[in-house]
């Protein structure tokens, strides 16, 4: 079926090329699409709260993909920002006021967490709002590692509001992180006290005046503060509560990452269709995709999206369920965010190299997709320390993820060998924080969520019916990936498990078409090397240089800039 953003997808605003515009018309463009989009979807604050089926509608549509910088900020925006809000908002009318506002993009919202110097410790965060005598507070940056890093808080034509997290201080005494209501500017002029320096563009990816903010002697009235000023009993617990919209974030983004595979396979695969070279043995003509290194990381890809699919719907019904306890609950999101993102970093990088130098122009979306997607495997949850985390967590039993339906299954066999190995470790030591034993079992944390991830999402897919072929063409894709583990312990040899790969590959060819076809991705699609009229009308809209000097092509014109220094050289 197709997402229900399709026509907006294939409307101006979304098509047009804005690799030819100036930085900051990009940054405005990206504006306008992302409150299009917004009043596109109109989520409720209920959707966010409840992450209701059209939260996660919103999340997988790949019109956040088209232009990641418009998705981060409606991410910004709609989770973090108009999620924080909504959960304060039944018992106080003020802030349910300003929520509306944000709900109907009359103001945009910013979430002010990370430090410059407080990233992934982020509990150890220097920004400090102090209660002043009649009730307010005095917001400040203490020190220049305390700038709140890097949501994009500079002016941008609409008023903005800022969740920001600081440390209360009541009377001397350290209340905990708390949330805080501050308004950062009116869309042109920065609130008093507000101070934001733009940082250079994190290049390749799509542009957004991602920032430092700093706050100087800020004054916010008491309603500012959402949450109490009581010190919660258990320190970490409480962080851990007010910052509940990242955990959500963490599968927001994982979910987040399918659209780009499914991009990038439809791009790469209709390219490959399209471009032909001579045949060194018969002199005919022959399209790319013909070759076993073409197609196969295309049919690789499209059985990796289709059990993607199904295992976006069992992370989401699984987060979704208040009656699973929350710990596991945001290790089935961290599950989610590196398996997805694992995927499509691999599976983008892998494509575009088969475009050869087309795959490098962010106009055939490929290298651009990767760099915003790197982004998103930093942002609400770094993958590696997110594997950190719940492997531990995992092995000392503190969390019970869970087991393989089918233990005999190559994908189980693989995740139950490597929990047994590590924990054969963590039982002969003394401490599970012990500095020898992190050095031995660190480097294995993001491998065995992947390990994880991967059999998890394979159980979804049997579950949810998806075709067979794809199954083994999923689980073939693997064991080179770990080829002796699977020699030594599955009776694998090498020689098999290439001969049960290209098996796998050989019995979904005939159908990639059809397979292509059904991801419905094509709306979403604007790079020119898929057909060759989006070829032909790419190259008509190039600017051109002929035998006419460009000088008197543009005579009546103030020449540009670029056009000045070419005639000074
Ligand atoms: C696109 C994007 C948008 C963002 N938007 C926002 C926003 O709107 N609001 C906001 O508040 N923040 C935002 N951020 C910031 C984001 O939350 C941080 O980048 C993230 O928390 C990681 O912090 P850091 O970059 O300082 O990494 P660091 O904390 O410096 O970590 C760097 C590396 O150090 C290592 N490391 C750190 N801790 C450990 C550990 N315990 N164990 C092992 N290794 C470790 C890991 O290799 C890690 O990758 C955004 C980031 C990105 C990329």
């Amino acid at each position: 079926m197709l997402h229900k953003s399709h026509l907006l997808a294939k409307s101006e605003l979304f098509q047009r090329c804005s690799e030819e515009l100036t930085h900051s018309e990009r940054i405005a463009l990206s504006y306008s699409r992302a409150i299009t989009i917004g009043r596109f979807y109109k989520l409720e604050a209920e959707d966010i709260l409840l992450t209701t089926p059209r939260y996660w509608e919103f999340h997988t549509d790949p019109i956040l993909v088209m232009d990641c910088s418009a998705g981060t900020l409606l991410t910004i925006h709609y989770n973090l920002c108009c999620g924080t809000f909504a959960r304060y908002s039944a018992s106080r009318p003020e802030l349910a006021k300003i929520l509306e506002k944000m709900l109907s993009f009359q103001m945009m919202g910013q979430f002010c967490l990370t430090e410059l110097g407080h990233g992934l410790d982020v509990m150890n965060l220097g920004t400090i709002a102090t209660l002043l005598p009649d009730g307010s507070f005095l917001l400040n940056t203490p020190v220049m590692n305390a700038a709140k890093y890097m949501p994009p808080t500079a002016p941008c034509g609409i008023p903005c509001i800022a969740i920001v997290f600081a440390r209360l201080i009541v009377h001397g005494e350290d209340r905990g992180i708390k949330p805080f209501a501050v308004p950062l500017h009116d869309g042109y002029t920065m609130a008093k006290g507000v101070t934001v320096k733009v940082l250079s563009p994190r290049g390749a990816s799509r542009p957004l005046e991602h920032s430092l903010t700093y706050f100087t002697n800020v004054r916010l009235h008491p309603e500012a503060l959402m949450d109490t000023m009581d010190k919660p009993e258990n320190v970490r617990q409480g962080f851990f509560q007010q910052i509940s919209r990242v955990i959500v974030g963490t599968l927001s983004m994982g979910v987040s990452a399918l659209a780009p595979m499914k991009i990038g396979c439809f791009v790469t695969a209709r390219y490959s269709q399209r471009r032909v070279v001579t045949d060194a043995s018969t002199g005919k003509l022959r399209p790319i995709i013909s070759f076993r290194t073409q197609h196969a990381p295309i049919l690789t890809v499209l059985a990796h999206i289709y059990v993607m699919e199904a295992f976006i719907k069992k992370c989401v019904t699984l987060f979704s369920d208040n009656s699973i306890d929350f710990g596991l609950r945001h290790c089935i999101a961290a599950v989610g965010k590196i398996g997805l993102l694992g995927h499509c970093q691999e599976s983008l990088i892998s494509l575009s190299e088969r475009c050869g130098a087309q795959g490098l122009f962010e106009v055939n979306q490929l290298s651009v997709l990767h760099a915003d997607m790197r982004g998103a495997s930093i942002a609400e949850g770094d993958l590696l320390v997110l594997a950190i985390r719940f492997t531990m967590e995992l092995l000392i039993g503190r969390i019970e993820f869970p087991k393989p339906n089918d233990p005999s299954g190559l994908l189980a066999q693989r995740e139950l060998s490597m929990i047994d190995e590590l924990r054969q470790l963590i039982f002969g030591s003394r401490h599970h924080r012990d500095r020898r034993l992190e050095s031995l079992i660190l480097p294995y944390c993001q491998p065995l969520m992947e390990a994880i991830g991967h059999r998890f999402a394979y159980e979804a897919a049997v579950e949810q019916g998806v075709d067979e072929r794809l199954l083994n063409l999923y689980v073939a894709s693997f064991l080179k990936k770990d080829s002796a583990w699977y020699s030594e312990h599955a009776g694998l040899p090498r020689s098999e498990q290439h001969k049960k790969e290209q098996q796998a590959i050989d019995t979904v060819l005939p159908s990639l078409d059809q397979l292509l076809q059904g991801i419905n991705i094509e709306p979403y699609c604007t790079a020119p090397i898929i057909s060759d009229d989006m070829w032909g009308r790419y190259v008509d809209s190039l600017k051109t240089f002929t035998e006419v000097p460009p000088l008197v092509r543009h005579a009546k014109k103030e020449p540009r800039e670029d056009t000045k220094i070419r005639a000074m050289l």
